[in-house]
């Protein structure tokens, strides 16, 4: 057993520390109040090679695995939870291009996404379809040459910047169980009958672009099927086994950058004529942090691992998913707490902090579903 990194890796690590540091601090505050993001970002991001590592150097990416961009997207998180996931996004869903797309798919889509000059995402979640996703029920009907797409979907990523997405689409409703009635199509957004509603308002992560779509009457080619037909539920729970793995890497990402601006806190403030780090509470508040924080690492590294392995393991991706999400939410909550009434104020980062992290017990399987796959993986 090694628990060193290479020493690529730990170039890669030290890299995106870097990117992040010099690129995100100026402007994320700025970012999360306007709600808006810099395209010349993620430019930068795709010309320096952090986007989609995971995709094979054929299709441009950097042919490396789950665990490279889980270092990634750590170290991004760890400097601004709002860019970072705008950084991640545009990428969200290559993975089933990778795993089930045909050649002239992924040779269309995925350079672009790569370079940052173009944006992806996933459209999944429905009004009545939310963790229940075998429910969607936006439709996908045959017509000659040709799938005719009517529905709507809600808070996707990307839904008001992408230049595609992938639509987990109705294909088959008489077929014969409930996860074999779906299809994945690809849609490109400048398609007649697309429309987004961009979210404003969002809780926190406000960097990043999240709408509501609709689609009226919108025509896609048959090509654009990714994968087999009636197989786009089997397909999207094997895309849920990779992004849960580095869906983690963002809440040991955030929950690391919230203990590090709580210990910069707790050195500089001084109360009862000492600083607050002398107080025993204080430093029991950052040793169980920085605990919980490298046990959900050290989770969501071994899910990483295990993807790039070929051994996927469903329960221990969703117990990584689960424990980095909590660890996110308890521990930037105590690091908010360190920062007295400062920390309630949006000129100390800790604040955009906070609002960013509950949505990472919320998106891609909330955390009662995701103790739900591990309960039942133990009991069966
Ligand atoms: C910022 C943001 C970005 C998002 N991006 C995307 C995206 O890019 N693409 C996309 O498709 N979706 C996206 N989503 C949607 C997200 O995936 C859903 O919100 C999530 O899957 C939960 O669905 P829901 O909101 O309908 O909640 P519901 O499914 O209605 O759940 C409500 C509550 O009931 C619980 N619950 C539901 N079923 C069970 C059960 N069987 N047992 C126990 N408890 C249960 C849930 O755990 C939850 O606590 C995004 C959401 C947010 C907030």
């Amino acid at each position: 057993m090694d628990f060193e990194f290479s020493k690529e890796q730990r170039d890669i690590q030290r890299a995106a520390r870097e990117f992040a540091r010099g690129e995100f601090i100026n402007i994320a505050r700025e970012c999360d109040i306007n709600e808006t993001f810099p395209l010349s970002l993620l430019k930068k991001a795709g010309d320096l090679g952090f986007l989609g590592v995971f995709i094979d150097e054929e299709y441009g990416g950097a042919g490396l695995g789950f665990l490279e961009h889980a270092l990634i997207l750590e170290e991004f998180w760890k400097v601004d939870p709002g860019l970072s996931q705008e950084l991640c996004s545009v990428t969200f869903g290559a993975e089933e291009f990778l795993l089930f797309g045909t050649e002239t798919q992924k040779t269309k889509y995925l350079p672009g996404v790569v370079r940052g000059e173009q944006i992806m995402g996933f459209a999944i979640t429905e009004p009545d379809a939310g963790s229940d996703t075998a429910s969607a029920m936006t439709s996908a009907v045959e017509d000659g040459n040709e799938y005719l797409i009517n529905g709507s979907k809600v808070m996707i990523g990307n839904g008001s910047a992408a230049d595609f997405l992938l639509v987990f689409c109705l294909t088959d409703p008489e077929g014969k169980s409930r996860s074999s009635r779906h299809s994945i199509l690809v849609v490109e957004t400048d398609r007649n009958g697309y429309e987004a509603d961009k979210i404003q308002g969002k809780m926190g992560l406000r960097a990043s672009d999240t709408a509501n779509i609709f689609f009226s009457e919108v025509r896609v080619p048959k090509a654009n099927l990714v994968g087999e037909r009636g197989k786009g539920f089997f397909q999207l729970m094997q895309f849920f086994d990779r992004s849960r793995a580095y869906v983690a890497a963002h809440g040991v990402g955030l929950a690391q950058g919230a203990l590090d601006l709580a210990i910069a806190h707790v050195k500089e403030r001084r109360q009862f004529g000492r600083s607050i780090s002398s107080f025993q509470a204080t430093q029991f508040k950052i040793a169980e942090m920085a605990t919980r924080i490298e046990l959900a690492r050290t989770l969501t590294h071994k899910a990483c691992w295990l993807v790039d392995h070929n051994k996927v393991d469903t329960k221990i991706i969703a117990m990584a998913k689960w424990a980095a999400g909590r660890t996110a939410v308890e521990v930037v909550d105590e690091a908010l707490q360190l920062h007295g009434g400062y920390g309630y104020m949006n000129d100390h980062d800790i604040e955009r902090f906070y609002r960013a992290a509950k949505v990472l017990e919320i998106y891609e399987g909330t955390k009662e579903i995701e103790k739900l796959i591990i309960g039942r993986r133990i009991l069966a």
